[in-house]
């Protein structure tokens, strides 16, 4: 019988096998896929966005805020960074705190699959596990997988969430989880574009490529003051929005609220306007320059004919200005799972003790990693997520 059996081999589930191996405890993993650390290989674009130098409780969507709390204070971006150059992976700041790789995400995998080697901890791939069930007598668990069964002491769920099926997501932690009777908050597709219809799409067909800065704020009843906005640039796609602003506004939308955005996020729209008073520039061709050429004819199609800036009222301008802060849309929903970079919801953190990660009804039975309801910001906020609650779960078990 094996002390600690971890199944999935991403971040969460590795980071928990070195913080327990290097305890002295016997640490199995077991992998469905052909490799480890798969999600770790593409994430930032190949270089891996690894942590974000300004993690904390507040970059992070539960619906049990205070939770992620005690692993994040436990185990912080300097404890990750500190392995990064002990193993002497290069790394730089992109913006906003956000580390990558200088070279590849593949030298964040062979730094995790090192320090398990030298914790001793054994990895299966192609070890799918089908199925699990408590002994009672002894309190062990017994685990049926593609690679065989295996007993152990210390069960740690770490099989993520539902986002990007094509890498081998599955809902397994969910079912764990309802086996044993455990609360599951509905999941649903996180950091992921925005789709729209009618005239909207049309818009973001024509404009499909281009970027802009805004601050998009969405109402929400998912956090106490009840809207978030995140200021960053947003991108049109061929089906509707994405870019970080948008990804970011994702993860707090609900169905039918509306985006608000505002296209002068760092200045005063009406001061702007009011500065080019004089001109005899037209309206789209002065908007140009903040928008691009192909935003702003489009953005002021509804406003024809269009005027010199110098023959509009003030009443006028007062509206336009209103409408570049204050620019409504309605998405009709996202590109979903397929290519979501997060799952939002998953095992109620109620269930769960904060410390180590336990579930309160099932002792020996612990969920990590994004398979929880707590959900990161875009930005490298998902895997200091995924370190810190395996690190917990792995100083424990
Ligand atoms: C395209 C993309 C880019 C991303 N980029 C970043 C980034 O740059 N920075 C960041 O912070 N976050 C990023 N994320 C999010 C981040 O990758 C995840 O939050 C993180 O990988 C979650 O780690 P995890 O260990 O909980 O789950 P996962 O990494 O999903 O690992 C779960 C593992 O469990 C295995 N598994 C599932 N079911 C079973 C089973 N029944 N038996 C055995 N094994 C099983 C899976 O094969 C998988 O390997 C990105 C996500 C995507 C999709």
């Amino acid at each position: 019988m094996t002390d600690v059996l971890i199944i999935g081999a991403g971040a969460a589930g590795l980071m928990c096998a070195i913080a327990a191996g290097r305890r002295g405890r016997s640490v199995v993993v077991l992998e469905r896929g052909e490799r480890i650390g798969a999600k770790i290989l593409i994430s930032g674009g190949g270089r891996c966005n690894f942590t974000n130098i300004h993690a904390g409780p507040d970059n992070y969507l539960s619906s049990n805020p205070e939770f992620c709390r005690s692993a994040l204070a436990r185990y912080r971006p300097d404890n990750f960074i500190a392995l990064v150059e002990q193993h002497g992976i290069p790394y730089h700041e992109k913006k906003l705190g956000q580390l990558f790789c200088d070279h590849s995400s593949r030298d964040i995998v062979e730094m995790l699959r090192k320090e398990c080697d030298e914790a001793g901890v054994k990895i299966e791939t192609r070890a799918e596990v089908i199925a699990v069930r408590r002994e009672s007598g002894d309190a062990h668990f017994v685990v049926e997988s593609k690679s065989g069964t295996f007993e152990t002491k210390r069960l740690v769920i770490a099989t993520g969430g539902l986002s990007l099926p094509k890498l081998g997501a599955t809902n397994f932690a969910y079912r764990i989880a309802k086996q044993f009777g455990m609360a599951v908050i509905p999941a649903r597709a996180g950091l992921v574009p925005f789709t729209f219809s009618g005239k909207s799409l049309e818009m973001c067909r024509t404009l499909s490529g281009i970027s802009a800065a805004c601050s998009v704020q969405v109402e929400t009843s998912l956090v106490k003051k009840k809207a978030v906005a995140f200021s960053e640039h947003f991108l049109f796609t061929h089906r509707g929005l994405s870019g970080p602003a948008m990804l970011q506004a994702s993860s707090y939308w609900q169905p039918p609220t509306e985006l608000r955005v505002n296209l002068f996020p760092t200045g005063d729209a009406r001061a702007w306007l009011e500065e080019n008073r004089g001109s005899r520039m037209r309206l789209d061709t002065l908007l140009a320059r903040r928008l691009t050429e192909r935003f702003a004819v489009a953005w002021t199609a509804e406003l024809a004919p269009l005027r010199p800036i110098c023959d509009y009222s003030s009443e006028q301008l007062d509206a336009i200005a209103g409408r570049l802060e204050n620019w409504t849309l309605q998405p009709a929903g996202t590109e979903g799972y397929a290519t979501a970079e997060v799952t939002v919801g998953g095992i109620d953190t109620r269930e769960l003790h904060s410390k180590t990660m336990e579930a309160r009804k099932i002792p020996g039975l612990h969920f990590i990693g994004e398979a929880v309801d707590v959900t990161g910001w875009l930005g490298g906020y998902n895997f200091q997520w995924a370190w810190a609650s395996g690190h917990a779960c792995g100083e424990a078990v």
